[in-house]
């Protein structure tokens, strides 16, 4: 725009704000899709605004501190000092000055509008602009931080996202009336992009509120919700919400229900890894892995079977290949209360040493991962040995929902589901393999094992010790090593079903 049609451009725009209502004792707030009036005064050509108000808006907090009077706002970025009757104030410790003092009124902070908000612009990320004769302030879109929701129709559900800037904590709870409501602590909602986003084939309403500390979506869907997961999703940052389909399984090939532990921990499903084809690791003295975890498995069923109080599956009982979905599919139509599935570890490092025992969730730390892809890698070959069989790797099934994102999230939820007693649970035995082991520990972690993905019951991955390591590869090929590891993992269930059992009956009784 040329100097001089701006300038026209300007005065158009004054005389129609001039024509409609301009109020000396307000400002109006815009940011796409909202606007909102804050209390505002002029004195001497200067519009002093109501921060307290504006500070709602823009999701920080006003701290007051009656001595020294001294107002702090922060928005957990910055932080700005106030001090009544100063012009001067510090922004992130740095001292400046807005040329007009910070006014008191009515038990509200005013800031001069027109020196301050270029300050304020320049701390926060979205653009922030005055516009005094149409006693407008404008913010711009980046003002949200719940920018859009997406709906998309999956084979088995419906996935809802709600996108963010940035990880924001959230809490969901469903209604009377079919809605499903999703508060978001210190969300900023673009209500207009986000209600435009409502599908009547899938919700009834979709509707916005912004509260002062936080805003909600909230939808009225239109299939009954019976179950459904959420979580915080990240690149872009998102809340992702999965809507089971009623009867959903996760496997789409098998109609096997979702099944879940039951109020007594009696049906321990023991998973001895690899086996025929899949020789797992391999030690330098020739060991191998699916023969020394069947053997420690066969040791525990035995202890397990003489308690009554239990019932024993095992995913293999002898030296066969067998898919880590057939394991997960045993281990949910047996209906497992524990999942305990058994190997032994390797590494390139001949003097790595030492028991692992690990619960499904994002892996925290290299080692951790490293076993899990080393573990996971066997699943790979066996995956893209059955795509090279098939030969038609342009569409392989994808049985473990790695390329369709509703049955990975619907996984992930299901296994955090139960991560806290899974956790416990590892807990316990490594306290048992600690007592009763006479190699190394190298403790409890968490990483991310494909095999116990799909149990949806309380699960753990026991490396019991290093094939790789010479001194470990004889002692794990031991019978007496064996009883050890069984009678510890033994011991461990029953602490494990002590707990749990009273934990039920207290919620019962
Ligand atoms: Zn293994």
């Amino acid at each position: 725009m040329q100097a001089r049609s701006r300038q026209l451009f300007s005065i158009l725009l004054l005389t129609t704000v001039l024509a409609c209502s301009v109020s000396a004792d307000t400002v109006e707030v815009a940011f796409s899709g909202g606007k909102q009036n804050i209390a505002a005064y002029r004195q001497n050509r200067i519009t002093y605004l109501s921060f307290s108000e504006l500070a709602e808006i823009l999701g920080g907090t006003l701290d007051w501190e009656t001595v020294g009077h001294q107002i702090s706002y922060t928005d957990g970025v910055n932080r700005f000092d106030f001090v009544l009757n100063s012009p001067f104030f510090k922004l992130n410790d740095n001292s400046y000055n807005m040329t007009f003092p910070a006014d008191l009124r009515n038990g509200q902070l005013y800031l001069p509008a027109e020196t301050f908000v270029s300050f304020l612009n320049g701390a926060l990320p979205q653009s922030i602009s005055f516009n005094g004769e149409q006693a407008l302030l404008r913010i711009d879109s980046e003002y949200f931080n719940v920018t859009d929701l997406v709906v998309a129709r999956k084979a088995n559900g419906l996935l809802i996202e709600i996108l963010l800037t940035g990880a924001l904590p959230y809490e969901i709870f469903q209604t009377e009336g079919n809605w499903l409501n999703v508060s978001i602590t210190n969300g900023r909602i673009n209500q207009s992009q986000i209600e435009s986003r409502k599908d009547s084939r899938y919700m009834y309403k979709l509707s916005t509120h912004q509260a002062a500390g936080s805003g909600q979506v909230s939808m009225r869907l239109k299939g009954k919700v019976q179950k459904f997961h959420h979580k915080l999703a990240y690149n872009p940052p998102r809340i992702q919400i999965t809507i089971a389909d009623a009867g959903f399984s996760l496997d789409t090939s098998s109609t096997t229900p979702i099944v879940g532990p039951d109020d007594k921990i009696d049906v321990i499903v023991i998973d001895p890894g690899h086996g025929g084809s899949d020789y797992g690791a391999i030690g330098p003295g020739g060991t191998r892995e699916k023969t020394v975890v069947l053997e420690i498995a066969r040791e525990l069923a035995k202890l397990i079977r003489k308690d009554k109080q239990f019932r024993v599956v095992m995913t293999r009982d002898r030296d066969r290949y067998i898919s880590l979905d057939q394991r997960a599919r045993i281990a949910n139509d047996a209906g497992a209360d524990l999942f305990i599935s058994i190997h032994a570890n390797a590494s390139v490092k001949k003097k790595a040493r030492g028991w692992n025992v690990f619960f499904l969730a994002p892996a925290k730390n290299d080692s951790a991962r490293s076993v899990a892809q080393f573990e996971n890698s066997f699943f790979l070959k066996e995956r893209s040995a059955l795509e090279a069989h098939r030969g038609d790797s342009a569409s392989p099934p994808d049985e473990y929902g790695l390329e369709n994102p509703i049955l990975s999230i619907l996984n992930e939820m299901i296994m955090t589901e139960f991560q806290a007693e899974s956790h416990d649970l590892a807990m316990m035995l490594a306290r048992e393999f600690r007592k009763n082991l006479k190699i190394p520990s190298r403790g409890v972690d968490q990483a991310g094992f494909f095999v116990l993905n799909k149990v949806f019951t309380p699960s753990v991955l026991i490396e019991a010790g290093f094939i790789s390591n010479k001194k470990e590869e004889k002692t794990i090929k031991s019978s007496k090593f064996h009883k050890r590891v069984a009678r510890a993992i033994y011991n461990a269930i029953k602490k494990f079903k002590a707990k749990y059992e009273s934990k039920n009956q207290d919620k019962s009784g």
